[in-house]
């Protein structure tokens, strides 16, 4: 089980960065993670267009070619089950420690390919929490040490989850985008600095629009969200999750909405269509 790492592919044991990458110092770089079905990275152009704009909020340019990306990735998929690859990029090793951006310096990068862990379709608790992020959150940045502590507190607290809220206002999960039932329509936040462009919350809109499901991007007062019918988090290697449970207290019946059933049906039904396309 191979990784690549600047140029070359190595065990991951042996796969080694230098103490002063600023990835390392300044968590000074950005990463993303695309699921493989059957052997395939699912949604690749979409994805390789989110770094693209991750690349640019930081002031990088990508490193590779699509193509160099697409033939690195053929050479760490092994098997066709479910698997993920993570690739991080960072600014690389500058000769000392220094904010200020130095002129010279080859970005480090890396990427690794892994199993995709089962997901609890059943569904999962969240809790919410107030949103102590940066105010970039648009770009996928490897620094998350806020996501991390607010992980963590959903942890601490039995739950899968945390859903962040700014200003009264859902933002998104501390590793997934939202979605609500409310009034019968599927709502999500729409795209901004406050939130990360899924693309598993893209796929989903344009599924429920191929499928006559009514929804809408605006924003979601934490009440309605308390209120709502059903309540998903979506991410690439956790798909579409139902929450069934918010702050103690059972969303909806406490089980897996119907059109939850139904945009999950749909979703495996596109997926299945890639395996075997
Ligand atoms: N928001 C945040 C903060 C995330 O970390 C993630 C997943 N890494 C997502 C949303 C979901 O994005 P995607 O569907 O592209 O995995």
């Amino acid at each position: 089980n191979l990784v690549y790492l600047n140029g070359e592919y190595l065990p991951l044991t042996e796969a080694k960065v230098s103490v002063l990458d600023r990835g390392f110092l300044f968590g000074d770089g950005v990463y993303e993670v695309i699921p493989v079905y059957g052997g395939r990275p699912f949604r690749l152009d979409e994805h390789l267009r989110r770094l693209d704009n991750s690349l640019r909020g930081i002031r990088m340019t990508n490193p590779l070619s699509d193509d160099r990306w697409a033939e690195i990735f053929g050479r760490l998929i092994t098997g066709t089950h479910d698997q993920y690859l993570y690739l991080q990029v960072t600014r690389g090793a500058a000769p000392k420690r220094d904010h200020a951006i130095p002129d010279e310096v080859n970005p480090t990068v890396f990427v690794m390919c892994s199993p995709i862990a089962p997901i609890p379709i059943h569904g999962v608790r969240a809790i919410t929490l107030d949103d102590i992020r940066w105010q970039w959150c648009h770009i996928k940045a490897i620094t998350l040490l806020a996501n991390v502590l607010l992980r963590q507190e959903a942890v601490d607290r039995g739950a899968a989850e945390a859903i962040l809220v700014r200003d009264g206002w859902v933002t998104e999960g501390a590793a997934s985008n939202v979605f609500a039932v409310i009034d019968g329509v599927l709502i999500t936040p729409p795209k901004g600095n406050d939130l990360l462009p899924g693309i598993t919350r893209d796929l989903v809109l344009e599924l429920a629009l191929e499928n006559d499901v009514s929804a809408a991007e605006r924003h979601i007062r934490i009440d309605e969200l308390k209120g709502a019918a059903e309540i998903w988090l979506t991410s690439s290697t956790r798909e579409i999750l139902p929450v069934i449970e918010l702050d103690g207290i059972p969303v909806g019946n406490g089980r897996p909405g119907p059109l939850w059933s139904q945009m999950q049906a749909v979703y495996q039904a596109y997926k299945q269509r890639l395996r075997t396309a």
